[in-house]
């Protein structure tokens, strides 16, 4: 039987890419091949992209190379609209591929996008999802679907939820993904999430891939009994302990700059705050204002990813007008963009001040770095709750009913999370514990690796 051929397709953002490209270096590392495709403009502007034999990348429009204007403003229908370009377009890259003698063995695809189920099952061809956020969300999606909305609070200062779920403790309303709560603009999604559930159970053999890992979320991937959450995470680039053949790959949307690395290693043991908001989120100035508030008033150094020019090369966020520029430069460094896992491994950084992406937050675990949760929407209120309530590796700072958190509240979390006293050297325990767990998890023999092997062998087999 001949090696397997993947197509790996990846929604065209930085927490899909990531998650995707390292799971195509495994499936390498496997003796597969695989064809990683992204939107044209998403690779265009992928910087790091190293060749690596058997991976090939492919690109498929979604009409904004082209200048295709949106026929509506609804982001409902304008995604309706991208679903139906990207299909046709990956229906051509398929048959371009197989007219070239190439046929994929199977189509992994980074949720949500259920119309890639359904392009690859004209084609015959089996399909299945990479889950990139922690199985926590998808038993909360799945049970809220699934007639147990009336056990999910999303009134944000309504009682917890009256029956558990599985793995969690009762759910408050600050604690539900943004999408479930009334009136929120994304609502849709929900309704893109049921599609793609239901897709998924329509299959021979129901199943999801998730990047998290066994020790991790071992309840919650049990939760749900028609559908298997396969935990083949933690997803991340090389980092140390890891087999390096092929962990290098890297596909960045945006572009760092300056020696923070030299920095960091100028600073002592512990000692840095590092503060990023991932690829997405804008933050306000006032917040931002107050983010520098708190940083000046801890005098700990610290290192603070502002993105700049990223979407697009239209300026995201920028510090230019911080009104104490002069200071923060002073106690620290200000940088558009960097190596985040490297960042995170590096000895001298003490603490994560984070938004809580699920990249983020699982970089954050491998790397035994403790966190300041700052979530501002959708999963990331979720995994603020299983940062602080769960696995009790960091605090949530109190955003004033979900408004700005104040320079004084973020100076009380670092305290509690850097100051040493009882609770900060608990957290410190408890991430070392799941650092450890999480390497033991991704290395030859771990549960990841297992899982994956395991997954193959069917693929292959079938
Ligand atoms: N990231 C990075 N450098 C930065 C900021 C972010 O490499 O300066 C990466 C980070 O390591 C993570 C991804 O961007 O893998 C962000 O994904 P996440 O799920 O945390 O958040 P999102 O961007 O979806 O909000």
């Amino acid at each position: 039987m001949a090696n397997p051929n993947f197509l790996l397709v990846a929604f065209p953002s930085q927490s899909h890419i990531n998650p995707a490209l390292q799971l195509a270096s495994r499936l390498l590392r496997t003796g597969a091949s695989v064809t990683f495709t992204t939107t044209t403009s998403a690779h265009r502007r992928m910087t790091g992209l190293q060749k690596s034999d058997r991976l090939t990348f492919a690109t498929y429009s979604d009409g904004v190379e082209e200048g295709l204007k949106p026929s509506t403003n609804s982001l409902e229908h304008l995604m309706d609209e991208t679903a139906r370009r990207c299909s046709e377009a990956l229906r051509q890259l398929i048959e371009t591929s197989q007219s070239k003698g190439q046929n994929f063995t199977c189509i992994i695809y980074t949720a949500v996008a259920p119309w890639v189920a359904d392009v690859a099952r004209c084609y015959d061809i089996p399909s299945i999802v990479l889950w990139i956020q922690p199985a926590t969300l998808f038993e909360i999606y799945y049970y809220y679907l699934n007639g147990y909305g009336g056990n999910i609070t999303n009134e944000s200062n309504g009682p917890p939820s009256p029956t558990p779920l599985p793995g969690l403790p009762p759910l408050t309303g600050r604690d539900i993904p943004s999408f479930l709560s009334p009136g929120s603009p994304f609502g849709f999604l929900l309704t893109l999430i049921e599609k793609q559930i239901q897709v998924l159970k329509e299959d021979r053999r129901p199943r999801v891939l998730v990047n998290t890992f066994d020790a991790l979320e071992l309840e919650q991937l049990n939760a749900i009994d028609e559908l298997e959450l396969v935990a083949i995470g933690p997803l991340l680039p090389s980092f140390e302990g890891q087999d390096s053949s092929n962990a290098s790959l890297r596909g960045d949307l945006f572009q760092g700059s300056g020696d923070y690395i030299k920095w960091l290693g100028t600073k002592p043991a512990a000692s840095v705050i590092y503060i990023s908001f991932g690829s997405i989120s804008t933050l306000l100035k006032p917040q931002k204002e107050e983010i520098a508030r708190g940083l000046l008033s801890t005098g700990r150094p610290f290192l603070w990813v502002i993105r700049k020019g990223g979407d697009h090369g239209k300026q995201e966020e920028s510090e230019d007008g911080l009104s104490c520029e002069e200071e923060l430069r002073k106690q620290g460094m200000i940088v558009p963009w960097c190596s985040q896992v490297e960042v995170l491994s590096h000895p001298s950084v003490g603490c994560f001040v984070t938004h809580c992406g699920w990249n983020s937050t699982l970089e954050s675990l491998v790397c035994g770095v403790p966190m300041v949760a700052l979530p501002l929407w959708a999963d990331q209120l979720t995994n603020a709750m299983l940062i602080e309530d769960v696995w009790r590796v960091g605090v949530r700072a109190d955003g004033n009913g979900g408004g700005i958190v104040e320079g004084g509240e973020l100076e009380r979390c670092l305290e509690l999370v850097m100051g040493g006293g009882k609770r900060s050297e608990g957290m410190r325990g408890k991430a070392e514990k799941l650092k450890d767990l999480a390497r033991e998890a991704a290395k030859e023999g771990g549960s990841a690796d297992k899982n994956l092997k395991a997954f193959l062998e069917e693929i292959v087999s079938s």
